[in-house]
């Protein structure tokens, strides 16, 4: 396939922002996919060269690729610099400059899908002495063969700021739209890409053999999509959802999803990034376990002895960082405890019900890795006891889990219910992403910073949609940090899936989560949430760098949580 074809289909999603519409360009340009080039275009849809768990990123810096537009079209290093400050976007100087090149180059290939990515490719992982300039060689080369408009979108994914405003749920529409002229192929190929996380592997697979799909079978080293927690409010409520169930402590700590596979071991973070390397104890433990093969997840947290007290995420990772690896798991040691077995030599668990897997669970007794605590209640007075033990412990509450359910993977459903101490106290919070934010007027002109516009996700219409400014919350020190990351990540107009009635003193890439508290949620016709859902009283309460922008609040919790549950 040409590469001008996708971005000519990539020009007209920029200006689409319904999502039917949306899915039927992208069928008729996946109608016109070979199998090998699938997947690939898939990662290019997502802006991303392979997932975030390989560890191999897009990798060329602004700098370099004005270097290679210029080299390329025979403008200076000057002229570039200055059509970007004025247009605030690279993609579109790379645009005008090879529509006006001054230099032609002598022999032109027309640029065909798999290889660009090929050479992306190259350029992520070409190390060593020299590399950068034949990085930028390689870069320069693309745009030598490229038209105006591709050179658009291939400065642009180079960058990592594609944009599109297509998010992973019409890509799984338009994948079945494309191959079966419907969506019934939708459920399976979601089932799929929750439990390995790949949606190129995903996409690759339906085109060359379908048949595989619905029994797509979970694999050590492609991670799962965590299975997340419902809320709900007390004792009572929870044993009328689930009836006898499973109570389990809830630890706040460092989720991860350990693998093994003979001696090769790996940990991935809840946002699935690979973090063996924080981990050394652990690893070296789950290396010994006696299986082949298995795949589990746990929470770990730093352990005081001295004191008989945990450390939380934020104490242990920053432990870690600041004090070194090997220092910080001498003086606190890890504890991991593991709270769901998924996969052991060779069969896959998660269509089991909780309690197998839970009697795997309760296998972990070793030093560092331990099954969580838990117990089976009956009625409500069980539930509640086992609640207020866990907050006489200094944990953050319980979590209670159906006996019956599978693992569900990327989903937020009954199968778990969190019910922590701060529910019913004005305490509710949600995890929302910054699009935005102001500049300090009055006291906090010194700052430069006075405060964000942030979003949550509509998954009906795959888009983000704006519930709050937040201004209060943040200590001096953090209004700082926040600010210097916010520059980082400013783009020069509203990002393309966000619906928004208001403005900002500045847009920024959707990607930083934060948790706000608020006093109660209401209707305003400000805010584009659902049927205009606001925040009443926002405050910032912390970064969440555990989350991503596919772990935010949805509008459907915003309703729940407005009516209280
Ligand atoms: P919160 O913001 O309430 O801490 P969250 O939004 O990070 O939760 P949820 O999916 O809502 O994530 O809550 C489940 C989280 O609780 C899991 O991600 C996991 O990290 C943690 N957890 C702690 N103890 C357990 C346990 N025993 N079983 C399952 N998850 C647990």
């Amino acid at each position: 396939m040409r590469f001008l074809k996708v971005a000519h289909t990539f020009e007209r999603l920029e200006k689409t922002s319904g999502r039917l519409e949306m899915t039927s360009i992208l069928a008729q340009l996946f109608k016109e996919t070979s199998p090998e080039e699938i997947g690939k275009l898939v990662y290019i849809l997502q802006g991303i060269l392979l997932p975030s768990y390989y560890g191999v990123d897009l990798g060329l810096g602004e700098k370099f690729v004005m270097e290679a537009i210029s080299s390329s079209t025979g403008y200076s290093r000057k002229e570039v610099e200055d059509c970007y400050k004025h247009k605030g976007d690279l993609g579109d100087c790379a645009e005008h400059f090879v529509k006006n090149r001054r230099q032609l180059s002598l022999y032109k290939e027309e640029l065909e899908l798999l290889h660009v990515y090929d050479v992306m490719y190259k350029i992520a992982t070409l190390s060593g002495a020299g590399s950068v300039q034949s990085k930028i060689k390689h870069f320069a080369e693309l745009l030598n063969n490229a038209q105006p408009l591709e050179a658009r979108y291939l400065v642009r994914y180079v960058l990592g700021r594609l944009r599109l405003g297509v998010g992973d749920p019409t890509i799984l529409d338009a994948l079945s739209l494309a191959k079966y002229g419907d969506r019934s192929w939708r459920d399976a190929l979601e089932r799929a890409y929750n439990i390995c996380a790949d949606l190129g592997l995903v996409a690759r697979t339906f085109f060359e053999s379908p048949e595989k799909i619905p029994s797509f079978k979970v694999q050590p080293f492609k991670p799962l999509m965590p299975a997340l927690a419902e809320r709900l409010s007390s004792p009572e409520e929870i044993i009328k959802k689930l009836g006898c169930c499973m109570v389990e402590m809830k630890y706040d700590g460092f989720r991860m999803q350990c693998h093994k596979q003979g001696e090769r071991v790996e940990i991935y973070s809840r946002k699935l990034e690979r973090m063996t390397h924080m981990f050394p104890d652990v690893v070296e433990e789950v290396r010994s376990l006696p299986y082949k093969e298995i795949i589990f997840e746990g929470e770990a947290l730093a352990y005081n002895e001295r004191e008989d007290r945990y450390y939380s995420f934020q104490e242990t990772m920053h432990r870690r960082r600041k004090h070194g690896i090997e220092e910080a798991s001498k003086e606190f040691p890890l504890r991991v405890f593991v709270f769901d077995v998924l996969y052991v030599d060779g069969v896959d668990f998660t269509l089991k019900p909780y309690k197998e897997r839970r009697a795997w669970v309760e296998k972990f007794s070793y030093n560092v890795l331990r099954a969580s605590f838990g117990a089976i209640a009956e009625n409500a007075r069980q539930v509640a006891k086992l609640f207020n033990s866990a907050i006489k412990k200094g944990l953050e509450g319980i979590m209670a889990k159906d006996l019956n359910a599978p693992y569900t993977a990327g989903k937020r459903k009954f199968a778990w219910i969190k019910l922590k101490k701060s529910y019913g106290k004005g305490m509710d919070t949600i995890d929302a992403v910054i699009v935005g934010y102001y500049l300090g007027r009055g006291a906090r002109a010194q700052f430069e910073f006075g405060g964000v516009l942030v979003a949550v996700y509509n998954d009906e219409k795959d888009r983000l949609e704006t519930i709050a400014k937040v201004a209060s919350g943040f200590t001096e020190e953090e209004m700082v940090e926040l600010k210097r990351q916010l520059e980082k990540i400013t783009i020069p107009k509203k990002p393309n899936n966000l619906a928004s009635n208001i403005e900002v003193d500045f847009w920024v890439e959707p990607q930083i989560v934060i948790e706000v508290a608020y006093d109660e949620i209401t209707i305003s016709h400000l805010h584009t949430a659902g049927k205009g859902y606001a925040l009443r009283f926002p405050r910032f309460i912390q970064k969440r760098e555990d989350k991503s922008l596919a772990d935010i609040t949805t509008v459907k919790e915003v309703e729940e949580l407005m009516k209280g549950k």
